[in-house]
């Protein structure tokens, strides 16, 4: 029998490259991972984690707005940007150490370098030279994509460079209708920033549920964000006063700068994966199937290389799934359904489950259940934000196959109505859960009237 290096080699110290590596080392396997940038990947350098530390910092501005009517008095008001991206990079640094601290407990060996397949079993890495395993797990993420086909793209930054720019912009024009591009937009309009979404769709946010969609759009627009759908860039110019964008319709908008976040693109670039045979999908994610193994024996790949839910925790339970499979003894395949997920625009979406689309479309006859209202917090003060709470029943078994909220909170609610709905609760059963009140969560358990589409002016 051959003899490798190490049992296991991780491609990519991300969220599904560490959780693997961490697991397969603590199960007594010799693992060495590799990594290119720094140890924690997309979500902890530049995702999830800062992106919430901006919408918090954000968000500061709303609550300004609405404090007088509580009795406060807010002084003189002054966001120092320098100052938050310091305090939010020595977070991240934190964060990643903690990573780092992690896999060395667990035993896993640490490569900085960019790792590249020259076989099924063999890895070059920069610095490290050349490395053997029995297994590998390509765990190496995803990346921004944009359109290379519009003049000028040069001059517009990613959700990369986003978390390190030198000052904030005073206008900002941001293309795309995609959860990263609506939360961003909601982060410089707190932060003062005049900016203007642009969505060559019909609505932002697909694959949410239509009255969602049309909801945040409307919500973003009270909070002076202007949202321009249905149109798309044509060019950019730099000017000497900042950055002009002609869209497709002729007309312009100037900004000091633009952000494009139309998309993400599985990274398998400088991997190696045609030298060790992996077949990649249409769409250039790698192919795997329900236990994360490619089309080769040896090779796994997990997370949102493989382009199937693309969030931290399924990339997370993913890698744990292999270890599980592979250095336990346990095959486990991630079940991919009733995943919740949030977008933390402002205000906030959770949603799990079908859409009533998707549900109309699976499953034939549905019940609605759907409210609108101003939530107590902001009604006090008198602000016009609405929160809205849809149900998405399934008619005939009365399982409650979706369930969506807009509104304060809406990403807390959500995981706990995620249980309910992987359980396969029916809408007597959630009926028969008592309120807690006062809480916006309290009008989930009590939606008793069927949704006709008349009912709500505007969006039904
Ligand atoms: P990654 O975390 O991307 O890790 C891959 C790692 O591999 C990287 O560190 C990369 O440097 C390294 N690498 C790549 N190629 C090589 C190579 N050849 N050699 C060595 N190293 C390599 N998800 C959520 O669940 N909630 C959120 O709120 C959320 N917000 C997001 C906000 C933004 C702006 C973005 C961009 C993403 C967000 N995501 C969110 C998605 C989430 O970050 C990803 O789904 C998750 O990080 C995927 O984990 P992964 O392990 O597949 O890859």
């Amino acid at each position: 029998m051959a003899t490798y290096d190490y049992d296991l080699f991780v491609i990519g110290a991300g969220s599904g490259g560490v959780r693997a590596a961490r697991l397969a080392a603590m199960s007594g396997a010799s693992v060495a991972v590799a990594e290119e940038h720094r140890v924690g990947g997309t979500c902890v350098i530049r995702g999830c984690v800062p992106k919430k530390l901006m919408v918090y910092a954000s968000e500061f501005a709303h609550h300004f707005k609405i404090a007088q009517s509580y009795g406060w008095t807010v002084g003189e008001r002054s966001f120092d940007w320098r100052a938050f991206i310091e305090e939010k990079d020595a977070e991240i640094a934190r964060l990643s150490g903690i990573y780092v601290t992690n896999l060395s407990n667990a035993g896993a060996v640490l490569m900085h370098g960019k790792a590249r397949l020259t076989d099924a079993h063999t890895v070059q890495v920069e610095g490290h030279g050349t490395i053997t395993a029995d297994r590998v797990l390509v765990a190496t993420g995803g990346r921004p994509w944009a359109p290379d086909a519009v003049p000028g793209i040069e001059h517009a930054i990613s959700s990369n460079e986003a978390f390190h720019l030198p000052e904030l912009p005073r206008r900002i024009v941001i293309a795309g209708g995609g959860y990263i591009a609506v939360e961003f937009a909601g982060i410089f309009a707190g932060l003062g920033v005049e900016t203007t979404l642009v969505h060559r769709g019909p609505n932002v946010l697909r694959g949410f549920d239509d009255h969602v969609r049309a909801h945040v759009a409307e919500e973003m627009e009270k909070r002076g964000i202007q949202v321009i759908l249905g149109c798309r860039h044509e060019s950019l110019e730099k000017t000497a006063s900042g950055v002009v964008s002609t869209f497709a319709d002729g007309h312009k908008v100037e900004s000091d700068l633009v952000m494009f976040a139309v998309g993400r693109k599985p990274y398998v670039e400088g991997l190696g994966l045609e030298a060790a045979g992996v077949a990649l999908t249409e769409l250039g994610a790698v192919k795997v199937d329900d236990y994360s193994r490619t089309n080769v024996d040896n090779i796994w790949a997990v997370g949102d290389v493989t382009d199937r839910l693309n969030l931290t925790p399924v990339a997370i339970r993913e890698g744990a799934a292999f270890a599980e499979t592979e250095f336990y003894g346990r095959p486990t395949r991630f079940d991919h359904e009733m995943v919740a997920s949030a977008v933390f625009s402002q205000p906030p979406i959770g949603a799990v489950g079908m859409t009533e689309a998707d549900a109309r479309h699976a499953l034939g006859r549905v019940d609605i259940y759907l409210a609108r209202f101003r939530p107590m917090k902001y009604a006090f003060a008198g602000g016009d934000e609405r929160c809205l709470i849809k149900l998405v029943v399934e008619a005939a078994s009365q399982r409650v196959v979706g369930c969506h909220v807009v509104g304060p909170d809406a990403p807390e609610i959500i995981q706990m109505a995620a249980v309910a709905l992987k359980m396969g609760v029916t809408k007597q059963q959630w009926d028969s859960t008592c309120a807690v009140h006062p809480t916006l969560a309290e009008e989930l358990v009590t939606l008793r009237e069927k949704y006709m589409p008349s009912e709500l002016g505007g969006i039904g």
